[in-house]
């Protein structure tokens, strides 16, 4: 059995950072996947302004946008009404997950993480991973970066996440045939699913068109999709949907047991209103793999998810205040009052953008929230 300080599960945004970031502190660091890369993601790609700072902080240089598409105006809709169109913001790189996930395993194999990518795992015990043709790799701490149907969860908890009561996403590329992108904005539509959104991301030779939210509230998510699909003028007979979970704001508050950690989707990190996941999972993957090599220096693999715990403490904070703040911008009983406001005031466009951008931090925006909630209450009542 080869031997491991660290073995990562899976190699998504949340693995590879986790690998990266233990392997350049020159831990034995496998990292596997069952997929083998370059592998695609369901995703809208939306890169933002936090994801770029946390990867130059873990992969130690810049976030090169070559292979994205950056936008500086944003569009917002309401049931076909333009509700507001935002130029010269802060820019937005739109990226196929395809490119972005190969980069950062490409990093994460660079530091000295070792490639154990494309073998299916059959099980997991507290010290050990098995796969599917027998092989069994050894760690000291094992680091969950399997996504949101985690083996890692499983094997912690039972089961990953209720899937009833977290998010669910549908998406189609749209081809330039149907859709040019370099003619159309970055674009996202309010009312295209109930307690969720629609989006129209650029890409560079394709859009990805989606909608997305809560499971339970949106039964009949694929008529959503035919009908948002069908206001852009595209046809939806023409499509294949695909469709992937999304833990839109069900983190676990014990993000796993002893020397195993959850990071990323495994561990629930995704915004609860905007359903940025791909910057939460790379710093979870950070502060799991610091958590590991702190645990592993005191020669204490079981203090590691003390460790781990006790780092996430702000991005969780973050993460409650998200799930107070998206009732009064999601539930249908808010939403006329929401979009109203939306319409008139500037300052609430802005720190909405400011938030789908990953310029604003929660503890901030609940501030800005709060000194706006009476006039917000008046006006729901006015209507
Ligand atoms: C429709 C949709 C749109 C989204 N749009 C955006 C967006 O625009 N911007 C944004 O920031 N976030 C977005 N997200 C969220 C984002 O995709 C996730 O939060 C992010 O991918 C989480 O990264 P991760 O590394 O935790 O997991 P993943 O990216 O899911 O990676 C998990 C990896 O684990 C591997 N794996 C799984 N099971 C096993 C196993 N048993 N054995 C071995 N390997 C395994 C998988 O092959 C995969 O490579 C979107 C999500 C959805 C569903």
């Amino acid at each position: 059995m080869q031997n491991f300080d660290i073995l990562v599960i899976g190699a998504g945004p949340a693995g590879s950072a986790a690998a990266c970031w233990a392997a350049k502190s020159g831990l034995r660091v496998g990292l596997l996947d069952k997929a083998r890369f370059p592998r695609d993601k369901l995703c809208g790609g939306l890169f933002t302004g936090r994801s770029r700072t946390y990867y130059q902080e873990i992969f130690g240089r810049p976030f090169d946008p070559s292979c994205t598409v950056t936008r500086d105006a944003i569009e917002f809709w309401h049931d076909g009404v333009r509700l507001a169109r935002l130029e010269d913001v802060p820019a937005f790189n739109l990226t196929m997950r395809k490119d972005l996930d190969n980069t950062l395993f490409e990093h994460a194999c660079a530091a000295g993480a070792t490639d154990l990518t494309g073998r299916a795992i059959s099980g997991i015990d507290d010290t050990s991973v098995t796969l599917r043709d027998g092989t069994r790799f050894g760690a000291r701490v094992i680091i969950g970066a399997d996504g949101v149907n985690s083996i890692t969860a499983r094997h912690l908890f039972g089961k990953a996440f209720d899937t009833q009561t977290i998010g669910f996403g549908l998406e189609i590329e749209a081809t330039p045939d149907e859709q040019n992108p370099a003619e159309h904005p970055l674009r996202i539509d309010f009312a295209a699913a109930t307690w969720g959104y629609g989006w129209s991301f650029p890409k560079q030779g394709s859009t990805t068109v989606g909608v997305g939210g809560l499971r339970d509230p949106n039964p009949d998510l694929k008529a959503r999709m035919s009908d948002y699909l069908d206001s852009l003028g595209l046809d939806p007979d023409q499509k294949r949907f695909k469709g992937h979970h999304l833990p839109f704001g069900d983190f676990r508050e014990t993000p796993g047991r002893d020397n195993i950690l959850l990071t990323g989707d495994a561990a629930g990190l995704v915004d609860p209103i905007t359903g940025e996941g791909i910057a939460f999972a790379m710093k979870s993957g950070q502060l799991a793999a610091q958590a590991a090599i702190d645990a592993l220096t005191d020669n204490a693999p079981s203090t590691a998810l003390d460790r781990y715990k006790t780092s996430l403490r702000e991005m969780h904070r973050s993460l409650r205040i998200a799930r107070r703040l998206r009732r009064i911008i999601f539930a249908p009983r808010w939403q006329g009052a929401f979009t109203g406001t939306f319409r008139r005031s500037g300052t609430v466009r802005m720190m909405y953008m400011r938030l789908l951008a990953g310029e604003v931090e929660y503890p901030e925006l609940a501030l800005a929230v709060a000194r706006r909630l009476p006039r917000y209450v008046l006006n729901r009542f006015r209507r």
